[in-house]
């Protein structure tokens, strides 16, 4: 065990400097929620510009060498401190920008006005990501820039639009950012009073399946009934996609078991709105399904409307297939059990044409190690219960682009939300109490890491 690694005193201070902290950092947050940083690009981009300066102000008065840093997207920060001499490097991760706030007649209060109820700060990014960028800010400010190890923080602009520039940023900053231990402060905890590390993601594959029947449309009552149309082909290619029971049934899939935490079928009922008397489809545990199995979803289809509908037996059909996959799973091997199994279902002969519109790796930690061992006992400092590992079922690309740059690295994804936080949609909001207990958890993980060195 690492448990003497701090004393009681040690973690008791930087408790209670936190504590002391905390009024500051949540005023700080405050502001950059105030900064519409939407990085849509229909949004107005120099609110992200002004919120990427802001960011870099917070970390300049924190004494870091902080630079703001574009290439060819959204205006990344970088910032950092030297520690110790013989310190390992921490590299910390957030993002500044967020997602479209929708209607706002959807949100009890504005968007970009901050506002606390019932122990929650409620505005667009509260959470998602600006309380991770201010949960690292926390953390330098708890060792008044007498900082244990060194620590580079490096700010995304662009997460919420597919970080379609970070590959660059790696390529030609990468250097600043390599780290013996990074930490992706963008995801959550199980629930509240509960800490997590985020150790899996599923990967994703996109495709549009095309199916055609007849040369040209024809009328339904001359020749429906031996010929086929496309639709209802279509529709029983899709069918074949899931076996009785909803299992996806495409051979050649990965799938692995999830960890065995609490999780029932009223809870998953109530959160995901089920309609009593639907079943849920597929067999093992529901977090197994969640985040270790694959599963398919038709997304969209080119059908004719029911408005436009006419005695037709329609020539052509299609469908985007949306297939989220284990997290150890090649998703190019992915892809091609998909295609294989769709150009080998259609049924009555019909022409299938499946093409390629995304691939997402997922991602897998190797939840060991020395920088494991002190992030579980930090968490457990903080919340005063062990933490619990868990996945996420949709992918979060940037985590493993920065796991495939950074092979030596350990990489820990972290963050602030907890199943009320409704990133992304209205009434996003904070849970103030598990955000100070973030905060603790991050300068415990600081001060231990270099308490280990050191020894
Ligand atoms: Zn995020």
């Amino acid at each position: 065990m690492t448990a003497d690694i701090l004393t009681t005193d040690q973690i008791q201070a930087i408790r209670d400097r936190v504590a002391d902290l905390m009024p500051q950092v949540r005023a700080d947050l405050e502001r950059l929620v105030r900064i519409p940083s939407v990085s849509a690009a229909s949004f107005d981009q120099s609110q992200v510009a002004r919120s990427a300066e802001a960011v870099a102000e917070l970390l300049r008065a924190e004494g870091l060498d902080t630079e703001i840093v574009v290439e060819g997207g959204r205006p990344a920060v970088i910032g950092h401190i030297v520690g110790p001499e013989g310190a390992p490097t921490v590299t910390l991760y957030a993002h500044h920008d967020v997602q479209p706030p929708g209607d706002d007649a959807d949100w009890d209060s504005k968007p970009f006005e901050p506002v606390e109820r019932d122990g929650r700060l409620y505005g667009r990014g509260a959470a998602d990501d600006k309380a991770g960028v201010m949960a690292h800010v926390a953390a330098l400010r708890a060792f008044k820039g007498e900082l244990p190890v060194s620590v580079t923080v490096f700010v995304e602009g662009e997460e919420e639009s597919g970080s379609p520039s970070l590959g660059t940023i790696l390529d030609r900053h990468g250097d600043r950012l390599a780290a013996d231990a990074i930490v992706l402060a963008d995801s959550g905890n199980w629930q509240i009073g509960t800490p997590a590390l985020t150790t899996t993601l599923r990967g994703g594959v996109r495709v549009i399946v095309r199916v055609q029947t007849l040369d040209h449309s024809v009328h339904s009552g001359m020749y429906g009934g031996a010929a086929p149309d496309a639709v209802t082909a279509l529709i029983r290619l899709l069918g074949t996609l899931h076996d009785d029971e909803g299992n996806v049934a495409v051979e050649g899939l990965d799938e692995g078991v999830a960890a065995d935490l609490d999780y029932d079928e009223a809870r998953f009922r109530e959160e995901s709105g089920l309609l009593d008397g639907v079943s849920l489809i597929g067999t093992g545990s529901i977090l197994t399904r969640l985040w270790t199995k694959p599963s398919i979803t038709t997304i969209g289809m080119d059908v004719t409307s029911i408005e436009k509908a006419s005695n037709t037996l329609a020539a052509k059909a299609a469908a985007k297939v949306s297939m989220r996959i284990a997290p150890t799973q090649d998703p190019k091997a992915a892809f091609e059990a998909l295609k294989r199994h769709l150009e080998s279902h259609a049924p009555w002969g019909a022409k299938v044409s499946v093409s390629l519109e995304e691939l997402g790796s997922g991602f897998a930690a190797d939840a060991n190690g020395p920088v494991y061992d002190e992030a579980r006992a930090a968490f457990a400092d903080a919340w005063g219960t062990e933490p619990v590992d868990m996945g996420v079922g949709g992918s979060i690309p940037f985590i493993s682009d920065f796991a495939a740059r950074f092979p030596d690295a350990a990489i820990l994804v972290t963050g602030v939300e907890d199943p009320d936080t409704r990133a992304h949609g209205a009434n996003e909001s904070l849970h103030l109490g598990e955000f100070e207990r973030v905060c603790v958890a991050e300068a415990l993980l600081l001060a231990r890491l270099g308490a280990r060195q050191s020894r």
